[in-house]
């Protein structure tokens, strides 16, 4: 499987390559994201829905698996399963990932077996504090295509 790996060295830094991602995603796509806590899932979230044009702030959603944000050029559906209490309980995923929006998933290996096979898998790493790794692997040529295009113009990779 072909991996991505890029480097950032601030949140803004990732905030930026989330907005490169935000540019080239289509309705119906799929980002996984995981990492430790504090690695910066969330902050990737954020850097996507700005991108977007999303106005309304993300955050976790802490009590809610799912949240959905309308208010962009694309809707934003952010799901958070680490409080899935039953990993095989379907909230109805499939309908946000076949959705008109694109879907990104904290901590989607807790419901791996209901993930799409085609879709984009995003690791976050924490190298220090300021510092975080961030490995893409693409499910999919669709996803390939946009990996390739963020290596090619990304500065920090
Ligand atoms: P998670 O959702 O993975 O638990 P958050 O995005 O909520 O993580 O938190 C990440 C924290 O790390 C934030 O306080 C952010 O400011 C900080 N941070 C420091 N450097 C980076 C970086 N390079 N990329 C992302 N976040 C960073
Ligand atoms: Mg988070």
């Amino acid at each position: 499987m072909e991996e991505f790996e890029f480097s950032t060295n601030s949140s803004e830094e990732t905030l930026e390559i989330a907005k490169r991602l935000s540019e080239k995603v289509k309705k119906s796509d799929v980002v996984t994201l995981e990492g430790d806590l504090g690695a910066g899932k969330t902050t990737f979230t954020k850097g996507l829905a700005k991108g977007l044009g999303i106005k309304r702030n993300v955050n976790s959603p802490t009590f809610t698996i799912i949240k959905e944000y309308k208010d962009g050029r694309l809707p934003l559906y952010h799901m958070d399963v680490y409080r899935l209490e039953d990993a095989d309980e379907d909230l109805g995923f499939d309908e946000y990932f076949h959705g008109n929006g694109i879907t990104v998933v904290e901590w989607a290996h807790l419901i791996e077996d209901q993930l799409p096979s085609e879709r984009l898998d995003i690791k976050i790493l924490y190298v220090n504090d300021s510092t975080r790794k961030i490995m893409m692997t693409p499910y999919g040529s669709h996803y390939v295509e946009i990996c390739k295009e963020l290596s090619n113009e990304s500065i920090s990779n």
